[in-house]
């Protein structure tokens, strides 16, 4: 059987960490980044961290996580 190669590019470039999912700083090798005073989508807390990331395809990112309740709260470049 022949197999059909389709790679899009966009899914190819981008991390497959999405917004919601729990921290998971051991798998992604989190690196501290940057701090936000910015309001968690999913709690109360008024600041996030920001994180360099590698997902478990390899694929390099950052993420901003709230601290205390460790969702990942935005993908950013
Ligand atoms: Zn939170």
């Amino acid at each position: 059987m022949r197999k059909m190669v389709s790679l899009p590019q966009q899914e190819e470039l981008s991390i497959t960490i999405n917004v919601g999912e729990e921290f998971k700083s051991i798998v992604w090798k989190a690196q501290y980044d940057m701090d936000f005073n910015t309001e968690c989508l999913f709690c109360f807390s008024d600041r996030i961290t920001g994180y360099r990331v590698e997902d478990e395809q390899g694929r390099s990112g950052k993420v901003a996580v709230c601290p205390s309740c460790e969702k990942v709260n935005a993908i950013y470049f």
